[in-house]
C-alpha cells in the first residue's frame, strides 16, 4: 500500500534534547527500532552537535549509525553547520536538515551567526555535498525556524520567509521545510508562506512541515497542510519535550494524534496505532518522570476504528 503522508518522527532529537534526562543510548535504539516496526517510514534519530552544548545528543554517530540497519527506513538528522554534516555523512545519515532562523535575533544566540553568516554556511554544506558520491550523498534540508513568529523578536514578516527560502534554493539545497519552532502560527499564515514559497521555488523544494503544538493549534497547522498538499509532517511520539512556559501543552505535535487524524480521514500513513501506542509505552518505562501527551493515549481508539 502506497503511503499518502509520510510521518517524519522527531522524537529522538526535538524530544529528547529539550528535556533534561539523557535517554540511554540502548533505550533510544530500541525505541528506533520498535517504531520503525510499528510501521513509521522516516525517524530524526539525533543532532550532531558539540555534546558540550547538547549531553543529551552525544550518542548521534552511534544511533546513527544503528538506525540505518534498519532495512527500508529514512533516517534523518539534524546539523547546525558544516561540521556536523560531516560527521553526520560519516555515520551514514540519509537526510539531513540544518536549522535557519528566520529571526536573526534567534539565529546569533542560538548558532551565534548572522543571516548573511548562514548562508555561507550553508553554501560551504552543498560545496561539501558536491565532491561527495552519489550513493553517499544525503537529501539536505534547510529548515526555516521561527519562520511563524520568535520569541525574542516577536513576528516575522512571510516576505523574508519567502525571500530567504528562494535565497537557500538557488544555492542549491534540495528542498526547505517550513518550521514553526515557537507554536506561534495558524493554518492560514501556513497557508501563505506554502504558496509563497511555492510560488518562488516551485511546489519540489518545499514538501514537509515541522509544527508544535504549544498553543494547540498544531493539528489545525497540520490539517491545513495536508490539505495543501504538503506530504511530509514531522511529529513526536507523546508530544515529549513540553514547552517549559505553557504546561500542559506538548513539544511537537504528537505522533499518536496526527496519525489518528489522518487515518480517520482515510489517508494511509503506514503507521499501526495499536503498536504505535505500545512504543509509547515503552518509552515511558525509559523515561518514567517525563510527561507525555496525546489526546487518543488517554482517550482510546473509538470502538470499530481500524487504520487503513
Ligand atoms: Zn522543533
Amino acid at each position: 500500500m502506497t503511503i499518502d503522508i509520510t510521518i517524519s518522527e522527531v522524537g529522538p532529537r526535538d524530544g529528547l534534547q529539550s528535556i533534561k534526562h539523557i535517554m540511554p543510548t540502548a533505550a533510544k535504539k530500541e525505541w528506533i527500532k520498535a517504531q520503525f516496526e510499528a510501521g513509521t517510514p522516516e525517524i530524526e534519530v539525533g543532532s550532531f552537535v558539540p555534546p558540550k552544548i547538547l549531553p543529551q545528543m552525544a550518542d548521534s554517530a552511534e544511533v546513527t549509525a544503528f538506525a540505518t540497519g534498519l532495512e527500508g527506513l529514512v533516517v534523518a538528522v539534524l546539523v547546525p553547520n558544516l561540521r556536523g554534516l560531516e560527521n553526520s555523512v560519516q555515520a551514514g545519515a540519509q537526510k539531513v536538515s540544518i536549522p535557519f532562523s528566520m529571526s536573526e535575533t534567534h539565529s546569533l544566540k542560538n548558532v551565534r551567526k548572522t543571516h548573511p553568516q548562514m548562508l555561507q554556511e550553508i553554501s560551504s554544506c552543498v560545496a561539501y555535498l558536491d565532491t561527495l558520491p552519489v550513493n553517499q550523498r544525503p537529501k539536505f534540508e534547510v529548515g526555516l525556524a521561527t519562520a511563524f513568529g520568535c520569541t525574542m523578536e516577536g513576528p516575522v514578516p512571510e516576505e523574508r520567509v519567502i525571500r530567504l527560502a528562494e535565497k537557500v534554493v538557488e544555492i542549491g539545497v534540495d528542498e526547505v521545510g517550513l518550521s514553526d519552532t515557537t507554536g506561534y502560527g495558524n493554518p492560514a499564515q501556513l497557508k501563505r508562506l506554502v504558496r509563497g514559497i511555492w510560488g518562488n521555488c516551485g511546489e519540489d523544494k518545499l514538501t514537509g512541515v515541522h509544527l508544535h503544538n504549544t498553543r494547540g493549534q498544531g493539528l489545525a497547522n497540520a490539517l491545513m497542510a495536508v490539505e495543501l498538499g504538503i506530504t511530509t509532517i514531522d511529529s513526536s511520539l507523546g508530544g515529549i519535550g513540553g514547552c517549559p512556559w505553557a504546561p500542559g501543552a506538548s513539544g511537537n505535535i504528537v505522533t499518536e494524534d496526527l496519525v489518528f487524524l489522518l487515518e480517520s480521514m482515510g489517508l494511509n500513513t503506514g503507521i499501526d496505532l495499536e503498536k504505535l501506542m505500545a512504543v509509547r509505552e515503552l518509552v515511558q518505562k525509559a523515561l518514567p518522570d517525563e510527561p507525555m501527551y496525546g489526546f487518543i493515549p488517554s482517550a482510546g481508539l473509538p470502538k470499530g476504528f481500524h487504520t487503513n
